[in-house]
């Protein structure tokens, strides 16, 4: 039916501390630098919750959340080169920089003062269509499935970016013990690294999941 009337449907959060609610809307259009893609797949990050919850400042509202995106090309803004319709891609939470700044001029745009984020100040991933930026969207190898690609899109990327920071370190720390860290062990048992999970006293369930997370064989 959405695909006969451009419509489509959303889980909207209309005001934090309530439920969301599907709603029947117009189907976005992408602007010059942006692509429209069909949703396959969105995970749930403990940030979507903060959202939900009122946690995070100044949302825009009503917004539709979710920032760990998988999904299909349908059509490409006019200045966009690097993907094309039909293409799998990821959208992650960082979804606007200004490019101006200190940090966006050095490659530290994750810093931008003026960033917008998926899911918070931009709609995000529970709906059927989504527009995205194409400059910060990523292209999924097609060894992983949809779903198993989402969480990469957040709690994937984060941990390996914390990895990479890490350097050459055979032993790495890890403090908490939630979702990146659950993907990143997986990464460091891979490179035959040490990995240690500092968890809070009486977090049994942090400490099980890095428990076997971090075993071999
Ligand atoms: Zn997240
Ligand atoms: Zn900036």
């Amino acid at each position: 039916m959405s695909q006969l009337n451009n419509s489509m449907h959303a889980m909207v959060l209309d005001k934090p501390g309530q439920a969301l609610n599907m709603r029947c809307l117009p189907r976005p259009q992408p602007g010059p630098n942006q692509l429209l893609v069909k949703i396959a797949a969105c995970a749930v990050c403990r940030t979507d919750l903060h959202v939900v919850d009122g946690e995070l400042p100044k949302p825009k509202l009503p917004i539709i959340p979710g920032h760990e995106i998988v999904g299909r090309v349908v059509s490409c803004g006019a200045n966009v080169r690097d993907f094309s319709i039909g293409e799998r891609i990821g959208i992650p939470w960082l979804g606007w920089t200004c490019g101006q700044c200190g940090y966006c001029r050095s490659g530290h745009e994750n810093l931008c003062a003026n960033a917008k984020f998926t899911g918070y100040q931009i709609d995000g991933g529970y709906a059927e269509y989504t527009v995205a930026d194409a400059r910060y969207c990523f292209r999924i190898p097609g060894n992983y499935s949809d779903v198993e690609a989402a969480p990469l899109l957040c709690a994937g990327l984060i941990g390996y970016r914390a990895l990479k920071m890490a350097g050459d370190a055979d032993r790495v720390g890890i403090y908490g013990f939630g979702a990146a860290a659950h993907i990143l062990a997986q990464i460091l048992r891979y490179q035959g690294k040490k990995l240690f999970a500092f968890t809070r006293a009486g977090d049994t369930a942090a400490q099980d999941l890095a428990g076997r997370m971090g075993r071999c064989g």
